[in-house]
């Protein structure tokens, strides 16, 4: 079965009949048309009465934004159109559970410099806008997403955190994000670009973008002449449903492909959008085809207004032990959890180890079944010594599990651990 990837239809929306072909494929156009209130909205999709008064009450609260392209993706009808619920508002966004918190990820609080947050040892994530084309209804960073670009992230403000990454020689990896840096105009990115590639550290830089899948017409010819003088740049972005990936975002993909753009992608785990084994196995093909190597999958964070969207952590898991064996290797992500209060992702996934002793480990495979590997019977160990790689400082571990595996420390403890008061004086 050949495979066809439609382009979206714009012509049969009344809002959009009259609207060119060149000014729909301009993404300065669709920047300028984004849809912002509620009589807009309704002349793409069919709102009743209650459904205008709720929509009104939450914006109230939090704004709205979608670009006419992904607009026209929406379901007319369905409010459960996967599409629809990740770009209109809905009233449980302003359902503040007891859990919420406001900067889960305490983005903010360790950050040394504005808009840049260095919580990895050697890589770190620089905000560089807090706008985007659109406002997804899921946003992790909804705190920052949508103010005005503020004096934040103004060029003084960008010059404090190239000054703080240039004076960080262990940052090697720097993650362009937002908001949506492509927000950005191109000759504004190749100098945030161009500025990194400056320091002699910063080995790889990272974009974090949602626009191939929300506004592909980004994608541009010129901005793909851009990035590649950059290289090696990777661009992460944010598919979240098969539905998503139409002929329009295969054409972006391609062209960031072709310039030589490592893709990767990062999907959050939504509930009602695709919380189901079957829509994320093919999420994650469709990816491929469009090559698109799926990278995580993110357990939704404890941000304040999406607590309508989170799933329990188990389903994640389940989705992995979905995906691990049945598919493509390189069609299984890593599932996610980002702790919060700072701790990072931490990786969840089944339990493939079922027991072990010093001859033998056992496993499980996908199918169930269950196979003893027999380890070696004595090996010698690793010389650090000789290893010119392990005399290398920088690429020694310096926190953690894995530093404890390394040297004599006996145990890691917590800061406050009331034992400690009960000690000998
Ligand atoms: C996600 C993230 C990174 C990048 O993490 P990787 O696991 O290397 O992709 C870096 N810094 C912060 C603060 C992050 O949240
Ligand atoms: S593009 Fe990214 S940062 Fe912007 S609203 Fe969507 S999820 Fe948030």
């Amino acid at each position: 079965m050949k495979h066809e990837y439609k382009k979206v239809e714009y012509k049969n929306i009344p809002l959009f009949k009259d609207v060119t072909e060149e000014e729909w494929n301009d993404w300065k156009w669709q920047l300028r048309h984004a849809i912002r209130d509620i009589p807009t909205l309704e002349k793409v999709i069919e709102l009743n009465h209650e459904e205008k008064e709720n929509l009104s009450k939450t914006l109230e609260k939090f704004k709205m934004a979608i670009t006419p392209y992904y607009a026209a993706l929406m379901d007319k009808e369905r409010k459960d159109c996967p599409v629809r619920m990740l770009a209109v508002p809905s009233l449980d966004e302003l359902f503040v559970s007891p859990t919420d918190l406001d900067d889960p990820l305490h983005e903010d609080v360790d950050s040394p410099a504005p808009g840049l947050t260095h919580r990895y040892p050697d890589r770190a994530l620089l905000l560089v806008t807090p706008e985007c084309s659109m406002y997804c209804r899921h946003c992790t960073r909804r705190r920052l997403v949508g103010e005005e670009a503020n004096e934040n992230m103004g060029k003084n403000k960008l010059e404090l955190a190239f000054d703080y990454i240039r004076k960080t020689p262990e940052i090697r990896d720097v993650v362009v994000s937002g908001g949506d840096p492509l927000i950005l105009s191109d000759d504004k990115l190749d100098y945030i670009l161009s500025e990194l590639r400056k320091i002699d550290h910063v080995e790889i830089i990272r974009i974090g973008s949602r626009m191939p899948v929300v506004l592909p017409q980004r994608i541009t010819d010129e901005f793909c002449e851009m990035v590649k003088k950059h290289h090696p740049v990777f661009i992460n972005t944010h598919f979240n449903h098969p539905k998503e990936v139409t002929a329009e975002a295969k054409i972006a993909c391609e062209k960031l492909a072709n310039a030589g753009v490592n893709l990767g992608n990062q999907a959050v785990l939504l509930k009602g959008v695709n919380d189901c084994p079957n829509i994320m196995k093919s999420l994650m093909h469709e990816l491929l085809r469009i090559r698109v190597r799926p990278y995580y999958i993110y357990q939704c964070d404890l941000s304040e207004g999406i607590s309508h969207f989170r799933t329990k952590v188990s389903k994640g898991i389940e989705i992995i032990e979905n995906l691990r064996g049945h598919t493509s290797g390189l069609a299984v992500p890593t599932f996610v959890v980002d702790a919060p209060g700072g701790g990072g992702k931490i990786p969840v996934m089944p339990n493939y180890l079922i027991s072990q002793n010093k001859k033998r480990v056992i496993l499980r495979n996908y199918e169930s079944v269950v196979a003893a590997y027999d380890q070696p019977h004595y090996v010698e160990d690793h010389d650090t010594e000789t290893c010119e790689y392990c005399q290398n400082e920088r690429l020694r571990a310096k926190d953690g599990v894995a530093k404890l595996l390394s040297n004599g420390e006996i145990s890691i403890l917590p800061e406050n651990l009331r034992r400690k008061d009960r000690t000998k004086k």
